[in-house]
């Protein structure tokens, strides 16, 4: 952080996978960070212990995305943690429903618009009156390479990552002229829950084990024949927060193997 100020970082869906990574990322260099998302309270416990050693405040703040009224609590419950409001937000909170269109069910689809779209909304929203009044301010949005192709049975999941990123784009423009950037990132296949539950189901249909799908699906999916992992995302994230990206706003990066320039 080349200001030298301690800055708050709110990062949603971040008990586990990549949204934890980034919270660590966060922590290690300095920052304070918000966890979000939906877990046990002993997987919460740990998370917080761990952030201790991290000397910087970490706070949990519960709610499900998918309630309006459980995201305007977790708004008022951060500010009262943080009456100045935070200067990062990531927004990450997502899951996965693979099925075709002709049979996805409606409730999960109003799912998936409210826990990766809606709450990313209402976030942007409440806190860019605060960033703007600091004249500093970074949002990320988790798109996805689905959010900029698309897979047979992702029609969902690909229609609210791109929307995230027309979301990214006009948050850039409406904030540019204050000191507040907004991206969004496409990540590749990175190996968390949200896939590995994707690799069994595979690995059921074929009558093969996990290990072997996995090895298969990983050694081909991406050109670069490797999974993304959750450091080189939150790395990605980190830069885009800094300072130095000051000029980088409203654009959608790729991080994904070489899986969309084919
Ligand atoms: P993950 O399952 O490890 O993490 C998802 C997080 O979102 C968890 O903290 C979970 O509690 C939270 N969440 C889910 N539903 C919620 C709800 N109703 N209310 C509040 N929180 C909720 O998965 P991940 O892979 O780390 O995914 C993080 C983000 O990255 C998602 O938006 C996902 O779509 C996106 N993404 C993942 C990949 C990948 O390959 N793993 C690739 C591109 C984009």
């Amino acid at each position: 952080m080349s200001s030298g100020q301690r800055r708050v970082a709110l990062v949603t869906g971040s008990t586990s996978g990549i949204g934890l990574a980034i919270s660590r990322r966060f922590a290690l260099s300095g920052h304070d960070v918000i966890i979000t998302g939906i877990a046990e309270q002993e997987a919460i416990d740990k998370i917080l212990d761990e952030f201790k050693n991290y000397k910087v405040r970490c706070s949990y703040v519960g709610g499900d995305f998918t309630k309006e009224e459980d995201m305007m609590k977790l708004c008022k419950d951060i500010t009262a943690i943080y009456p100045e409001g935070i200067d990062i937000l990531i927004n990450n909170a997502g899951f996965q429903h693979v099925c075709s269109i002709d049979e996805y069910p409606i409730d999960i689809w109003n799912k998936m618009v409210a826990v990766h779209l809606t709450a990313s909304f209402l976030l942007i929203k409440y806190f860019v009156p605060y960033m703007k009044k600091k004249g500093w301010g970074r949002i990320v949005n988790t798109s996805s390479q689905m959010g900029l192709i698309s897979t047979p049975g992702k029609t969902p999941y690909s229609a609210v990552k791109a929307a995230l990123i027309g979301l990214a784009k006009g948050t850039a423009l409406e904030t540019a002229e204050y000191g507040i950037t907004c991206n969004a990132i496409c990540p590749g296949y990175v190996e968390t829950d949200l896939v590995t539950k994707q690799i069994h189901v595979m690995a059921e249909k074929e009558e093969k084990s996990f290990e072997q799908k996995r090895n298969e699906f990983f050694g081909s999916v991406h050109p670069s024949k490797k999974p993304v992992t959750v450091e080189q995302v939150s790395g990605l994230v980190l830069y885009l927060c800094s300072d130095d990206a000051a000029s980088t706003t409203g654009s959608a990066i790729s991080i994904d193997g070489g899986y969309t320039a084919q």
